[in-house]
């Protein structure tokens, strides 16, 4: 079993290697870790990904609930001269979280510090970072339902008082020290509200929720990303781009990076509808975006339990993923497409997946028609 996934700046990226047979079995080199569709973080990405990164909430595209909530906050923050309420952005990865705490930072006027909940192992190193803070500073935690419970409860003062005890020195001469704090901006991103623990949740004033994005919308940062960069792209290959990215402008940007050598050496340096399909054929990347191991999840439930209802945890077994991984990772795709059904006796694979992977869904009446992720 793999070990969760989490934003790792050391391990490099290779492509998938597609030379198996479509009906495999899961095998111990089936390459989870490496997958060009997936919306985690990457080194890879580190070339463009401070570039692109919108830096003011008008450049920020799509969103546009949070955008407007967000701006109403900040508006009214700045006019009474005070910081912004602590933050809580949930959805899956590559949405755009840490790129919205760079904004809300950058709107308000203010500097940012990034961290993590895994980076934050003990009490003492989440009072030096919050005590090194600049009066209305933003702190952004990522993955800030991975934080300990001693941690968390340095927080809670911290989030509402603006002030942290702390011991120092251990038995009888332990000593308690208050130490005021700035007044800060926490800003928490989380893929899983759901593991919050009630009391940090209840300490955000804002909660906002990150949603897929649509195929427009990523065509639109598709070429606001070629921009940037220098690539050359029409709307139709923005498009077929986008179609193909998992609703996740992380993915698009990558996608946008693989087709730009392809788009040199095959074509004319244009990219157009017919080089984004032909570069993303070749790297097994279908016209949903399901890659290998989309199609060997879908195709491992109908061969070996029959479509489901099958358990979390016995698919989580059957290809050596975490339980969590398949729920943040592959799964809201699958299920926003409606390819996978949550349903109370475990997830079925749906009459359009079996047609997607050109097979004979049964007659059966449990096999779902489709079913959205919003209708959970
Ligand atoms: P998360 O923190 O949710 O994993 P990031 O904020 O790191 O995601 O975003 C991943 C990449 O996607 C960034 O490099 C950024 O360029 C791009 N991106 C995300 N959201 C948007 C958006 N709304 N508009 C334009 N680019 C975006």
């Amino acid at each position: 079993m793999k070990k969760n996934k989490q934003k790792n700046y050391d391990s490099e990226i290779r492509s998938v290697s597609f030379d198996e047979p479509e009906n495999q079995e899961y095998s111990d080199d089936t390459d989870f870790e490496n997958r060009i569709v997936a919306p985690e973080y990457n080194p890879e990405d580190a070339e463009t990904d401070n570039p692109l990164r919108p830096r003011t909430l008008e450049s920020y595209i799509g969103q546009d609930t949070v955008k407007q909530n967000l701006s109403v906050y900040i508006s009214a923050a700045l006019a009474r001269h005070e910081s912004l309420d602590h933050c809580l952005l949930y959805g899956p990865p590559g949405l755009g979280k840490t790129t919205l705490a760079g904004i809300i930072a950058h709107e308000m006027g203010v500097g940012l510090r990034i961290t993590s909940g895994p980076a934050i192992e003990r009490p003492s190193d989440l009072a030096a970072i919050l005590s090194s803070l600049n009066p209305g500073d933003v702190l952004f935690i990522d993955e800030i339902h991975r934080l300990t419970r001693t941690v968390e409860e340095i927080l809670y003062p911290a989030m509402e008082d603006f002030a942290i005890d702390i011991m120092m020195g251990k038995g009888q001469g332990a000593m308690s020290y208050h130490l005021p704090l700035p007044k800060f901006t926490l800003v928490g991103a989380t893929t899983r509200a759901g593991q919050l623990s009630a009391p940090l949740r209840d300490r955000f004033g804002v909660v906002l929720r990150l949603e897929l994005y649509t195929t427009e919308q990523l065509a639109d940062i598709v070429e606001r990303s070629a921009g940037i960069l220098g690539i050359s792209i029409d709307r139709e290959g923005a498009l077929e781009l986008a179609s193909r990215s998992r609703g996740t402008p992380r993915i698009a940007n990558r996608l946008l990076r693989r087709v730009r050598d392809f788009a040199q050496v095959v074509g004319n340096g244009v990219i157009t509808c017919d080089i984004a399909r032909m570069a993303l054929d070749r790297q097994e990347i279908d016209e949903l975006g399901l890659d290998k191991i989309d199609r060997l999840l879908l195709s491992g439930i109908i061969r070996f339990y029959g479509g489901g209802p099958v358990g979390l945890e016995t698919i989580a077994a059957a290809i050596g993923e975490e339980a969590v991984t398949i729920e943040d990772v592959y799964e809201p795709y699958l299920m926003q497409i409606g390819f996978l059904a949550r349903t109370p006796r475990g997830r079925c694979v749906t009459r359009a997946a079996y047609l997607h992977l050109g097979m004979t869904p049964p007659e059966a009446p449990s096999v779902p028609e489709q079913q959205s992720l919003f209708d959970q």
